[in-house]
């Protein structure tokens, strides 16, 4: 028994059924005794659809303006399911991020959650009520409503489990827990039990999907016990805690792709100071999100330099680069959206020397050519052709042995 926030996605509300069947599933942990707060996405596909409506009324929408009209998708859920919960006789009250509030800092579109009050949350647990918020909205100093970014309803069921100090926060979606790898693209792939938060920030920066970045970032600074659990179905999921203790570390714990990458090459550079800073300056003030970058030795004076985009920037880089080339008298500028981004994490990689060797092996055994490298202390992010992805999560998956197939086999002997 304890106080736990239970956070369920788009497609965990996508219907009336749906949202019915989460009233059902909220009653039943408060007959277990629990005390539960609700936090709740848009019906799946209806951000989507606003963003949509938003872009035809103009090419550049007014951020304060797209985010009135992107919050409104959670208004909806919050009502149904506040009606779905007091025809099974429970007791809920729907709350709107300004009604809590969630104060954020004023950046639409990405905003951040600054503070929570927690009063009116705590009303309602003493009074046996239960509340149901509107994920991914807050609301400014100013009373200008402000979004979290696509997929931000985690951070907010986290950011309230860390300002209530509750006992579990589970974000209650359609797959039953983290995977070793995405498994629609590796049959063998394995539910995790545990991940560290530390794993779980590289895999939700890296590509995975399953969780907002913020929301891993924001559990591991308040130590908030997060649980990624299936609405649908019973299960443990996966726990995600600070550090696995008694267990053996596996080397690596899982595979993340990305595959909205673009990757944009500067040729023939002058090699000399400031030269990094010309380059990316106009791109970053763009402002477009630079992730790996490479530069070579130089030759002759000159260096080559090349470094990612998302796939969505790809073209605007081109454009601000070109400009760049002809200012600093660069040989030749190309790229390439076509490719991928695949990762491996673990925190074991700290003590075990070798896993970047294993996993290059393994892609050449493929003759999977790798384009970029990147490293840091527990990932390895290699960036091949887009058309390579699926065979190259699978062939790293084998390789580090992460499959159901892998362990039991282990277990026997
Ligand atoms: N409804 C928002 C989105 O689709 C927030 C969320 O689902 O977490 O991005
Ligand atoms: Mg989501």
């Amino acid at each position: 028994m304890g106080v736990i926030v239970q956070k369920y996605g788009g497609t965990s509300v996508g219907s009336v059924e749906r949202i019915q069947a989460v009233a059902e599933r909220v009653r039943a942990y408060r007959d277990q005794g629990h005390q539960v707060l609700v936090v709740v996405s848009a019906m799946s596909g209806e951000t989507n659809r606003l963003e949509t409506l938003g872009r035809s009324m103009s090419g550049r929408p007014p951020a304060r303006e797209m985010d009135v009209l992107l919050a409104s998708g959670e208004q909806v859920t919050i009502a149904l399911l506040s009606m779905a919960l007091q025809e099974l006789g429970v007791e809920a009250r729907s709350y709107l991020g300004d009604q809590v509030c969630i104060r954020t800092d004023g950046n639409f579109g990405r905003a951040r959650i600054e503070e929570i009050d927690t009063a009116p949350l705590r009303k309602d647990l003493e009074r046996d009520v239960t509340p149901v918020i509107a994920g991914f909205q807050g609301v400014d100093s100013q009373g200008n409503l402000n979004t979290l970014g696509r997929g931000g309803s985690d951070t907010t069921a986290v950011a309230i489990a860390a300002a209530l100090g509750v006992d579990e926060c589970q974000i209650c979606t359609d797959v039953d827990g983290v995977y070793t790898a995405d498994p629609r693209i590796v049959d063998d792939a394995r539910r995790l039990d545990l991940i560290t938060f530390e794993e779980m920030l590289e895999l939700a920066s890296l590509g995975s999907k399953v969780l907002h970045p913020r929301s891993v970032e924001f559990a591991g600074k308040y130590r908030v016990p997060l649980r990624v659990m299936s609405s649908f179905e019973e299960g443990p999921g996966t726990l995600i805690t600070v550090e696995k203790m008694n267990m053996e570390q596996p080397i690596v714990s899982g595979i993340a792709y990305a595959r909205d990458e673009a990757k944009i090459t500067m040729s023939g550079v002058p090699d000399i100071p400031g030269i990094a800073s010309k380059i990316l300056g106009p791109v970053g003030r763009a402002p477009i999100e630079v992730d790996m970058i490479v530069q070579n030795t130089g030759a002759d004076g000159l260096t080559d330099f090349t470094f990612t985009v998302k796939r969505g920037d790809y073209e605007r880089a081109l454009e601000l680069l070109t400009e760049v080339q002809t200012s600093i008298g660069a040989r030749e500028l190309s790229g390439d959206n076509r490719i991928a981004k695949v990762s491996v994490v673990g925190v074991g990689m700290r003590s075990h020397a070798g896993v970047a060797t294993r996993m290059f092996d393994a892609l050449a055994a493929e003759n999977i050519n790798i384009l970029m490298i990147s490293t840091s202390e527990i990932k390895i992010s290699v960036v091949v052709a887009e058309r390579y992805l699926e065979l190259a999560v699978r062939c790293i998956h084998s390789e580090f042995d992460l499959g159901e197939a892998a362990v039991s086999e282990e277990s026997v002997a």
